[in-house]
């Protein structure tokens, strides 16, 4: 060993990935070549990408991943970026991405035959060769730099160690010391048919040293024409389905995907895939868009969020288009123009994809419904130009779908012509709506209420208004004298005539704790119940701006009474015989408290409202 050498430990994390990938995922060895290619191809990307900027670089070399078998140990070798003594401490010692804790305890409750298909998911695709090899050497060295390069060796156990080393070609060698029984991948029909099967896309040539003669097989084995440029017939779903994994590290196969070749006065090739469901990260904030941009075969950016609107976020894929300068930059490709085309003619692509998806693989767009259909919802209030599209996307809980979600679409199409008001409620358990007394005040066997149950349906539904032509409604709202029939608007003249000093009584003794009591002919059942200003921005929506640390101002409700309810009567009898009594006050109280249980809150002092019913009772 060099005096310059270091002996460095793993992080802990590091250590549990190597046990189990020594341990327990030696089923399938088969993978490590597939993380090592893909390594070198991202490695190949960036330094191509780099001299973009610095042509120096461009020694006009070959860009190109080499396999070469020896009697013991295998190579896997490129010529790309290479890394710095720092870079391969970091990359090469630590896991850095932070999905690795989930995986770590997915893996702990073991499935043997699942858990092998994870390895690469969480970056821990290095670490792979170690079911193959019982000791790893990387040398490196960083293109361009100047500085020398570096070896780094490790048996897998607790450490590995660093030395500086003379005469390191630039880019990167990982040499695998075969274990005893692995030899078979030191024969190249083995390594061909391997990187036949899980590399043939790697846009770079991957050329194979062979067995028996000190000549490099001529061609390269991998076909090198990139997925996405190929018609859809040409590739098989086993393609498709790596290509994907190389992407995205999800192990799992994904839902679908769209492949689109646009001709004409902007042309360009594009892969995307919808992923098999959502992870944790796609709802946070600063989470980046998996799809990548290639010009003339350049990887330009691997999380290009131009490229699509930021609801559709979830999709993985690959763009590649030559009318683009290859000088591109994050900063200009938002003001692009023809980046702007593709972002149009993609959305149109995807959301034909979807509906399609919606119209004959009800299964699946369900499945699909509960992993994305909040961000079709965010796309709904984020994307007027496809307001009505996304709508059509849209899966619904109705007052009578039970278990089901229903499609919006499909549901009003089997409405009656002349219904032009689609009732909603919203709330955040899909059991009490489907319970709540707001129901009735559109008669619960006639009408077919909306029932929403995610956060996101408050934003969504008032930036919707109104769904093919029908206007959308709130039960939990002020009722809008519009949407009153003629027969209605009668019912509740009449009754403000027969009881206007009654309603003004109620009015000044409820005083500050409403804004305003009304008859609504729309309750059919209960005396009354509390409703929200048709402007209130809602509960949901105050919850979650609560949670963000803002405050909307607590409306106040509206009391709805139901004119012809018994109770009224009652009430306007003492109105009329003892009005100055304390039984009247009393019942009005206790009318008020009714109509905020009813609406699910609690009335505003619990106490109060027991005693009140108590002494009704005795
Ligand atoms: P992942 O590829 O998922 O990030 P790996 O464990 O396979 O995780 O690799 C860790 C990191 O090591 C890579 O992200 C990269 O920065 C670096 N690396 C690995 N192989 C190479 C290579 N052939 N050339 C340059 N850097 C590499």
């Amino acid at each position: 060993m060099s005096s310059h050498s270091r002996k460095l430990k793993f992080k802990a994390e590091t250590r549990k990935v190597l046990d189990i990938v020594i341990n327990s995922l030696y089923s399938h060895p088969d993978i490590f070549l597939r993380e090592l290619i893909s390594n070198s191809s991202d490695a190949l990307d960036r330094l191509r990408f780099e001299m973009l900027t610095t042509p120096e670089l461009d020694a006009d070399r070959e860009l190109r991943i080499d396999i070469l078998p020896n009697e013991t140990t295998l190579i896997v070798r490129d010529n790309g970026i290479g890394m710095t003594e720092d870079e391969m401490a970091k990359e090469l010692g630590t896991i850095a991405r932070s999905g690795t804790r989930s995986f770590l305890e997915g893996l702990s409750e073991p499935d043997g035959e699942k858990t092998p298909e994870f390895i690469g998911q969480f970056g821990v695709g290095f670490y792979s060769t170690f079911m193959v090899a019982d000791k790893v050497e990387v040398i490196s060295r960083k293109t361009g730099s100047g500085e020398p390069g570096h070896r780094w060796t490790s048996t897998g156990h607790d450490t590995f160690t660093l030395s500086e080393e003379e005469d390191i070609p630039e880019g990167t060698s990982v040499i695998l010391h075969l274990k005893k029984d692995m030899d078979e991948y030191l024969k190249s029909y083995k390594l061909r048919e391997l990187v036949r099967k899980y590399s043939d896309f790697i846009s770079y040539p991957v050329y194979i040293k062979s067995d028996d003669s000190t000549d490099w097989e001529k061609e390269p084995v991998n076909s090198q024409k990139p997925i996405w440029t190929r018609p859809e017939d040409d590739v098989s779903d086993e393609e498709y389905n790596e290509f994907y994994r190389h992407l995205s590290f999800d192990p799992q196969e994904p839902l679908s995907r769209l492949v689109f070749h646009a001709e004409g006065t902007t042309e360009f090739y594009s892969l995307l895939f919808i992923p098999s469901s959502r992870t944790m990260d796609m709802l946070m904030p600063d989470y980046k868009t998996g799809v990548r941009l290639f010009v003339k075969k350049v990887m330009i950016e691997e999380e290009a969020d131009e490229l699509l609107p930021r609801y559709l976020r979830f999709l993985k894929g690959v763009v590649e288009s030559s009318d683009l300068p290859l000088n591109i930059s994050r900063e200009t490709l938002q003001e692009n123009r023809t980046v702007r085309i593709i972002r149009k003619a993609l959305t149109g692509k995807v959301l034909g994809l979807f509906q399609d998806i919606l119209e004959n693989d009800i299964d699946k767009y369900r499945k699909f419904f509960t992993d994305f259909g909040d961000m079709i919802k965010e796309g709904i209030y984020a994307d007027m130009q496809h307001r009505e599209e996304l709508a059509d996307l849209l899966l619904v809980w109705t007052s009578r779908s039970g278990n089901e979600q229903k499609s919006l679409k499909e549901l009003v199409e089997e409405l009656p012509e002349d219904t032009d008001r689609l009732y909603y409620i919203t709330g955040t358990d899909r059991k009490e709506l489907a319970s709540s007394p707001y129901l009735e005040s559109v008669g619960k066997s006639d009408a077919t209420v909306l029932l929403f149950d995610s956060p996101v349906d408050e934003f969504m539904l008032q930036s919707l208004g109104e769904y093919r032509g029908k206007k959308l409604v709130s039960l939990l709202k002020e009722v809008d004298e519009e949407d009153l029939s003629d027969a209605e608007k009668a019912e509740k003249k009449n009754a403000e005539e027969t009881y206007a000093g009654l309603l003004e009584y109620i009015k000044d003794q409820l005083g500050d704790s409403v804004e305003d009591v009304r008859f609504s002919p729309r309750l059919k059942e209960s005396p009354c119940i509390l409703v929200s200003d048709r402007n209130d921005p809602g509960d949901m929506l105050r919850q979650m701006m609560r949670s963000m640390n803002q405050e909307l101002p607590d409306a106040k409700k509206i009391l709805e009474l139901n004119s012809v309810h018994p109770i009224i009567e009652t009430l306007q009898d003492l109105y009329e015989k003892d009005r100055s009594g304390d039984r009247l006050k009393d019942y009005v109280q206790i009318l008020f408290d009714l109509g905020t249980v009813m609406a699910g809150a609690r009335p505003e002092n619990p106490a109060e409202f027991g005693q009140r019913i108590t002494d009704l009772l005795k």
